[in-house]
């Protein structure tokens, strides 16, 4: 009947190695699967790729700036070069991986996982058997049921270019096509974005989106609803990658594509099972969703912590709003980035930061210090009176509470 392990997880991404890790400490006899080479999309199809690439249109922006503020020349992204930089840290880590697994006495997987009864599963032609199970399988592009669907390149595609394509459509409005169409359109493609939604960045503070999208017209990113392209990129949303494990064959319920969880994120259907990381998805699909932030690198990044004023009025709380576009300060001043704001959210009664937003240089560091008030729960007062290495990104938190 195959091995039996005390846990199964399908997926070696963030969510699968951090459960591995800790079960196996605790003395479990441990499995991991995956059918594409390990690591998981934060590693090798998400967050770090994307963030190499960024540095290459981050530069290009700073150097646009700059122009006639002391910097003079042209600059160009040399696309292959910035490919083979960002391999650089992509292609070490299947085999990284592996080997921690393996050094931990962790089992290691290769092929399609499905269920086949409520406690076994089979990979490829494997059977296994497991005491407990974790989906810790990921999201995968949603299905949009539009003609020419088979079309559209993945984010996984628009990673691995070969070659920069000259007019690039990008099909969603969320933080993916934010984020690659800076990087596309300081590379020098001519980028589109087509989105349904009334705006950008829906998740995001409307008032720092709406200061974010005179960024987007001024480097020439296009947001409309037809036109003609050499690539059509789906960056219309997310979501878990549960079609092929076969959920049924061991009774795990699934309501919409989301699968049924209790508070220990456990298949209400079968104890046996449970659920972590992006195929869980019940906050955010970003890593840290443990803090509830968010950060969009766009060139300047956005980065959102705790509550949203909509999210806070509709729950009743009193607090006071401070929000400016800080486009004179020397932070923005010194980046030669008009683009820089934020709004802050303090409750009235406690002191305490419920929520911040920024835009702008530094957004995506400092939105930590915000992610850390909140956690520990610290006053605006506490904020403000901490001195803070000057200047820096960091230094402006006073002015901003
Ligand atoms: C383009 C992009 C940019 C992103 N940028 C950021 C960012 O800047 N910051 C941030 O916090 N988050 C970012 N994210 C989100 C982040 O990557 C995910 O939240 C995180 O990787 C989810 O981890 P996970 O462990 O849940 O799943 P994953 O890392 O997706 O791992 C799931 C694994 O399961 C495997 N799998 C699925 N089904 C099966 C099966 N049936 N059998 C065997 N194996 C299977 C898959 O091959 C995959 O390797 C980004 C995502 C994308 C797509």
């Amino acid at each position: 009947m195959g091995k039996t392990y005390d846990l199964v997880i399908v997926g070696t991404g963030t969510a699968a190695m951090t459960a591995a890790m800790r079960v196996r400490a605790a003395g479990w006899s441990v499995a991991v699967i995956d059918f594409r080479p390990f690591g998981g999309t934060c590693a090798l199809r998400g967050c770090d790729p994307k963030k190499v690439l960024v540095s290459g249109a981050e530069v290009m922006d700073y150097a646009s700036r700059m122009r006639t503020r002391g910097v003079a020349g042209k600059l160009d992204v040399d696309w292959p070069e910035l490919i083979a930089f960002k391999r650089s840290f992509t292609d070490p880590v299947p085999a990284k991986h592996e080997r921690v697994y393996a050094d931990k006495g962790i089992d290691t997987l290769h092929g399609h996982a499905r269920f086949t009864g409520p406690n076994t599963m089979k990979v490829e032609d494997e059977m296994i058997q497991g005491r407990h199970f974790l989906i810790a399988a990921g999201a995968e592009p949603v299905k949009l049921g539009i003609p020419g669907e088979e079309h559209l390149a993945t984010n996984e595609n628009f990673l691995e270019l070969e070659r920069l394509p000259r007019r690039i459509v990008l099909v969603g409005g969320g933080y993916i096509a934010a984020e690659f169409s800076h990087v596309a359109a300081r590379a020098g493609a001519q980028v589109t974005i087509l989105q349904r939604g009334e705006r950008m960045l829906a998740h995001f503070d409307p008032d720092l989106v709406g200061w974010l999208m005179e960024k987007f017209r001024h480097v020439g990113i296009d947001v409309r609803i037809r036109i003609e392209a050499d690539l059509v990129v789906h960056a219309a949303g997310r979501a878990p990658a549960l079609g092929a494990l076969d959920l049924d064959a061991a009774n795990v319920a699934v309501t919409n594509g989301r699968l049924e969880l209790n508070e220990y994120l456990q298949s209400v259907s079968n104890p046996a099972v449970y659920a972590a990381g992006d195929a869980a998805q019940m906050g955010p699909p970003l890593t840290p969703v443990s803090s509830h932030d968010a950060k969009v690198v766009t060139v300047p990044p956005i980065a959102a912590v705790g509550l949203g004023e909509a999210e806070a009025r509709k729950r009743g709380l009193k607090f006071r709003a401070k929000s400016q576009k800080a486009s004179d300060w020397f932070t923005a001043r010194q980046a030669a980035e008009p683009t820089y704001g934020f709004k802050t959210l303090i409750e009235e009664k406690t002191d305490r930061v419920l929520g911040a937003h920024l835009l702008g240089p530094h957004a995506d560091e400092v939105i930590n210090v915000f992610a850390l008030a909140i956690r520990q729960g610290l006053t605006a007062e506490a904020l403000r009176t901490t001195m803070f290495a000057y200047p820096t990104g960091a230094s402006d938190i006073g002015y901003m509470l």
